[in-house]
């Protein structure tokens, strides 16, 4: 027989147990054999914001799922998904984004099965923070910070996935080395400062003159890579030649409100030949360029 006093340590243990289940950070859920919702704590209720008299106890899980589909924006794929899983026998975790109040809002789900098939657990996280910051973590790790566009190692990945492409479907593909001229002077007349306005203004050009699927990225300092795909190489002179004109036309003021800085470039090309590695159009690439720096600078070769 349970005494008098056993059952007051229960419920004060029930009752401490329960303070706890409200005031962690997760959601939890346990849903029996039949669907039916048995027992939740208060951030559940808060993580989905779902309309009141939603999640009783005894609610069927699947009309809960319901709900959660229509206020948050779910697809009825989603949905469906989110139904089918609720049998799954297995342990698993999820993170989906979801609509709540107009905000998108990351959560992680985990789902952890009862022996004997008597339902589930499951918890969930409001991870908005973390893939925020996985985002950002990604991009900065991806571009250039200066000037936003693509870095080097992107760049590479980009290259070798179109290489592979162009190589595939027999296409021409070119690509742009490009180096602004006698950039060094720009740094020492008029500080490093300026110097980065320039490299900036000039980043921010090439966007606007490129055609929807050229990628452009900076390949370190004062080089920059175009790449073209399915472009012949005399249609990447064109595209080349135009970006050249257009940079020797570009005027910066520098800060200090004297006269304004002018900046040309040159460039080489390369164009997809048989047997072409990512390194063997990279360097011939850098040799036109160099070819295009010894005959004058402000100027386009191709090799
Ligand atoms: P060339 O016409 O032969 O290309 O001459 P150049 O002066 O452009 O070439 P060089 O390679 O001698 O010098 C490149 C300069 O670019 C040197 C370096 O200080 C400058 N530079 C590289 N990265 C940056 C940057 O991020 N900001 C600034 N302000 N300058 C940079
Ligand atoms: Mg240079
Ligand atoms: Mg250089």
């Amino acid at each position: 027989m349970v005494s008098r006093f056993d059952q007051d340590r229960f419920q004060q243990q029930a009752d401490v147990l329960n303070i706890v289940l409200d005031h962690i950070t997760q959601g939890i859920v346990v849903v029996g054999p039949d669907y039916r919702t048995l027992a939740f704590n208060r951030p559940f209720e808060e993580i989905f914001q779902l309309p009141a008299g939603s999640v009783e106890v005894g609610t069927d899980f699947r009309d809960i799922l319901r709900v959660w589909a229509r206020e948050t924006g779910q697809d009825q794929q989603m949905l469906d998904l989110a139904i089918k899983e609720l049998d799954e026998q297995d342990s698993f975790e999820f993170e989906f984004p979801q609509s709540i109040k107009g905000d998108i809002r990351w959560c992680l789900l985990t789902h952890n099965p009862l022996p004997e098939k008597k339902g589930f657990v499951r918890t969930f996280t409001d991870i908005t923070k973390r893939k925020a910051l996985e985002a950002s973590l990604t991009k900065l790790s991806r571009e250039d910070s200066l000037t936003g566009l693509i870095n080097r190692r992107t760049l590479m990945d980009i290259l070798e996935e179109e290489m592979t492409r162009s190589q595939r479907y027999q296409r021409s593909m070119s690509l742009l080395m490009i180096d602004l001229d006698h950039f060094k002077r720009i740094n020492d007349q008029w500080g490093h400062q300026m110097g980065d306005d320039v490299l900036k203004n000039f980043a921010s050009q090439c966007e606007e003159a490129m055609r929807e699927n050229d990628k452009i990225g900076r390949w370190g300092g004062e080089e920059f890579v175009m790449l073209l795909p399915e472009t012949e190489q005399s249609e990447a002179e064109d595209v080349a030649n135009r970006l050249r004109s257009l940079t020797s036309s570009m005027v910066i003021r520098p800060h200090t409100g004297d006269s304004a800085v002018r900046v040309t470039v040159s460039i080489g090309i390369a164009s997809t030949q048989a047997g072409d590695t990512v390194e063997t159009l990279l360097t011939r690439a850098d040799n036109a360029l160099y070819d295009a720096k010894t005959a004058g600078r402000n100027r386009v070769a191709c090799r």
